[in-house]
């Protein structure tokens, strides 16, 4: 008899704890979503984890090796350029000691990561030679290894390789019962391992287990626009100093985002204000954007906790339900590492979670 795996949420944490499993045939998987304000489908797509500033090694740790999973992924499941590519990143700064100063930081890192490729510090006008649409370039550091993902086309793509090996998908929305009975709009469905992959939402859907989760939703909102021009697939994603990020994808659409906005809770309303406040973050790059070219505007929830690390693995008092949240803004990065370690623990029931995350029981308290 197969062993039958449910996970809920296909995110990018799902989706590649499902692209792992299906490698599994003793196992029979099944993935419900909501499908509302998933992160996965709205986020910019920056993989570039290497000159953060952050000094949590965890994280660290899971994103340097979430980014060194995506070429491997890629390549097995042969996606295209318009959905991953490592066309570089560039990050500009005004002060050439700051400058110099995350050249130095690049190089060191390199050291333990290798993936972050060829460095080189570039003056304004090799950075608008790299990105031609700027009309206000700034200098920079370039590297290789920085590179681009359409979360929403690699999500989907990795759930479309699982369905052709052991993968059920279903949609809507899913409750748990006071012992963790997995309720669906059919009934009560049986597990034998319960993944629970919900991004900002596991806090509500743990409830009724009498569990807070330490998770609190970020809206985040971004615009895409096309533009008239194109431009060849190797044009790198552009971060520059107190701005809005650049990325522009394949042929000619363009991304500009994303904001952080605290204490909206799962709100997805488009804002017209920030719509404009993006925009004009684009404008101070190039110019000759026109507003009419913004194609959508994308809204999605983050999952952040009170240290903003993310957490994983199994519930202390029940080694049948995992759970992953807490992504914040860089989940697309570190979403592939914790589907791997995820799917890991699946298959043998062993993980070293102590290298990636805090334990479990941190983010968790038992509710009055
Ligand atoms: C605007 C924006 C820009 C971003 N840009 C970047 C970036 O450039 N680089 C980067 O690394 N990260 C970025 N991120 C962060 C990244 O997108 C997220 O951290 C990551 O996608 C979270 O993945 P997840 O699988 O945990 O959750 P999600 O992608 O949110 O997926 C969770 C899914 O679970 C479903 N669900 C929830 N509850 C239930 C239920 N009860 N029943 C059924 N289904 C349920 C939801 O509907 C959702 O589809 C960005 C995020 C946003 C919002």
């Amino acid at each position: 008899m197969k062993k039958q795996v449910t996970i809920i949420g296909s995110g990018i944490v799902g989706a590649v704890t499902a692209y792992y499993l299906s490698a599994d045939p003793t196992l029979d998987v099944t993935i419900y979503d909501e499908g509302i304000g998933q992160a996965t489908k709205n986020s910019a797509g920056i993989i570039s984890p290497w000159l953060s500033k952050r000094r949590n090694k965890r994280w660290y740790q899971l994103a340097k090796d979430g980014a060194a999973l995506y070429p491997e992924i890629v390549d097995a499941t042969q996606m295209g350029y318009s959905v991953y590519q490592q066309a570089g990143t560039i990050v500009t700064r005004e002060n050439p000691d700051d400058l110099q100063a995350l050249y130095y930081l690049a190089n060191e890192r390199k050291q333990q990561a290798p993936q972050i490729g060829h460095i080189e510090t570039l003056t304004a006008a090799e950075v608008q030679d790299r990105i031609p649409l700027l009309t206000n370039p700034q200098p920079g550091v370039f590297i290789s290894g920085g590179a681009r993902v359409d979360g929403d086309k690699f999500a989907h793509n990795l759930l479309k390789y699982a369905e052709e090996r052991n993968l059920v998908r279903h949609k809507g929305k899913v409750t748990l019962g006071d012992q963790g009975q997995l309720l669906t709009t059919h009934g009560q469905q049986s597990y034998d391992t319960l993944i629970l992959a919900v991004g900002a939402w596991l806090k509500p859907l743990l409830l009724p287990m009498k569990l807070v989760a330490d998770v609190r939703p970020q809206k985040g909102q971004l615009i895409e626009l096309q533009l008239p021009e194109t431009w060849g697939d190797n044009v790198p994603v552009l971060m520059p100093e107190g701005e809005r990020d650049f990325i522009p994808f394949t042929r000619n659409k363009l991304v500009v985002g994303a904001t952080h906005e605290d204490d909206m809770g799962y709100d997805l309303q488009v804002s017209s204000l920030i719509e404009d406040d993006l925009f004009a973050s684009g404008l101070k790059l190039d110019q000759d954007l026109n507003k009419d070219e913004i194609t959508q505007v994308k809204v999605g929830t983050r999952a952040y906790t009170r240290d903003f690390a993310p957490f994983f693995g199994p519930l202390p008092d029940n080694p049948h339900i995992l759970v992953a949240s807490g992504l914040g803004s860089s989940g697309l990065t570190t979403g592939p590492m914790i589907g791997k370690l995820l799917a890991e623990y699946v298959q043998t029931g062993q993980q070293d979670w102590a290298r990636y995350t805090k334990p479990v029981e941190n983010y968790l308290e038992e509710a009055d």
